[in-house]
């Protein structure tokens, strides 16, 4: 189990944030599985979502808080070159949004599982995160926002 690894390993664990079959992605899917929940993988939808679960007409994504500029302790715009970096990187935060939007306009349900829920300091553990997705897809509210 992932809760017990300690804080340094998670944290290398953590560190390759981009692109497809994170860690914490994954994390989110062992326990997932775990709990029962089939899925697809980077489905054709706006924004490929990570983990695609079409019986309960919802989508997840499984966010990197540097990479998505999200608005928390993790998200810094670095030192060097900040111009490029803070284009870059609030520039993947809008078409986020986009995305969201546009999956919002043609019903599905959105989950957002940010990389500060399963560490730093508002860390609440793997299986508080996967409790909370778990119920919400069992549920019938348009969105939740899982973060740290
Ligand atoms: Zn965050």
């Amino acid at each position: 189990m992932a809760d017990v690894v300690d804080p340094a390993t998670r944290s290398r664990m953590m560190s390759g944030i981009r692109g497809k079959n994170t860690k914490p992605e994954m994390m989110i899917r062992r326990g997932l599985h775990a709990r029962g929940f089939r899925y697809r993988l980077h489905c054709k939808l706006p924004g490929k979502p990570d983990i695609c679960l079409p019986k309960h007409g919802a989508v997840v994504f499984v966010h990197g808080c540097f990479w998505h500029a999200h608005d928390c302790g993790l998200f810094k715009i670095p030192a060097s070159r900040p111009d490029f970096w803070r284009q870059k990187l609030l520039g993947n935060a809008d078409r986020d949004m986009a995305n969201i939007s546009a999956l919002e306009s043609t019903g599905w349900r959105i989950a957002t599982v940010w990389e500060c829920s399963l560490r730093g300091r508002g860390e609440q553990g793997l299986n508080e995160a996967v409790d909370r997705l778990s119920n919400w897809l069992r549920g019938n509210t348009a969105m939740i926002d899982i973060r740290g």
